[in-house]
């Protein structure tokens, strides 16, 4: 583990380097709180810090209570090692938030084990953090295509629309919903029906740049969202995106399979809901089933 080690005492610092290494950690060195503080303030900075109190600059206290007012859901762990080993110095450094304190002259072997106790809640917290992402991501995602869910999507709108206000921005969603679907469970099965949703969406997905959205709204109903930055006409990605559908049959494993899909948008603005512009958009929707499918229908605007 890499470890920092900021100890303004060159002597000590070499010390603790070179007992770090031979316990296994990578020690980086600082020589005074600043050169700490600036080592800790960069992305990928050493996640164990081996804390002197007194030194020039910043003092270990105060370098700990920088640490503490940046918010993180992954914050170092901080043993504070120091000459003052008063019981109100003590209990001043882990209200600094430091995690742990040791105080100098320190035996060597309850460092090194002090050292494998941060390891522990740190594997213990990226653990945590993983198991929340896990979690996170399960809760956004639709398992079979991998988009943003109903609800994860439907939020992504509701952000959209609250930026397009705060920009006087427009947005366009569109409803994209497979034409004649249920055929091709009827006809290959639903695994090969499951398999064409898939590589629709990634598709349309693939189609799309990085702040535009898709979700699954529905069975075969797809939401896509997108800003309008200066962009010509909406109907210029949403016609894309019909004849990239169309484009070429999808293989699945009970075979060929070729789709169209139709869609209808609507153009939002910050003023709009998230209802109103689900609304227009549907209502286009069966307006483009109704003229014939396989099309791009606009919603009239108001
Ligand atoms: P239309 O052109 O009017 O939209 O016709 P359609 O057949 O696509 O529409 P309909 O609403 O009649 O049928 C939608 C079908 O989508 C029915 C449903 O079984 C199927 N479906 C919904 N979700 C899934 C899914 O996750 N997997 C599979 N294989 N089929 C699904
Ligand atoms: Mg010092
Ligand atoms: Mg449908
Ligand atoms: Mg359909």
């Amino acid at each position: 583990m890499r470890v920092l080690v900021a100890e303004d005492d060159p002597t000590s610092r070499v010390l603790l380097a070179t007992m770090l290494k031979k316990w296994g950690h990578e020690p980086v060195c600082a020589a005074d709180g600043l050169e700490a503080w600036s080592i800790l303030e960069q992305a990928g900075a050493p996640r164990l810090v081996l804390l002197d109190w007194v030194m020039p600059g910043l003092d270990g206290p105060k370098v700990c209570r920088r640490l503490r007012a940046v918010e993180t859901s992954d914050p170092p762990f901080v043993i504070m090692l120091t000459g003052r080993a008063e019981k109100g110095d003590i209990i001043l450094g882990l209200d600094a938030g430091a995690n742990d304190y040791l105080a100098k002259p320190y035996d060597p072997e309850e460092l090194r084990a002090r050292l494998g106790v941060a390891c522990r809640m740190l594997e213990l917290q990226r653990g945590l953090l993983e198991a929340r992402d896990r979690l996170e991501h399960l809760a956004m995602h639709d398992p079979l295509t991998g988009v943003l869910n109903r609800r994860a999507v439907l939020e992504r709108l509701e952000q959209e629309i609250s930026r397009a206000a705060r920009s006087d921005g427009r947005l366009f969603v569109g409803m994209c919903d497979l034409d004649h679907f249920k055929r091709i469970n009827d006809t290959l099965g639903h695994q090969a029906g499951d398999d064409v949703l898939a590589v629709f969406t990634r598709r349309i997905a693939g189609n799309l740049r990085a702040y535009d959205s898709i979700g699954r709204y529905g069975g075969e109903e797809f939401l896509v969202i997108t800003p309008a930055t200066g962009k010509p006409d909406p109907r210029c990605l949403f016609e894309r995106l019909r004849a990239e559908v169309e484009g070429s049959p999808i293989e699945t494993r009970a075979g060929e399979a070729r789709i169209s899909v139709s869609i209808g948008v609507a153009a939002g603005s910050g003023k709009g809901s998230v209802a109103d512009l689900i609304e227009a958009a549907d209502r286009a929707l069966y307006l483009a089933k109704s003229l014939g499918r396989n099309r791009v229908v606009l919603a009239p605007e108001d």
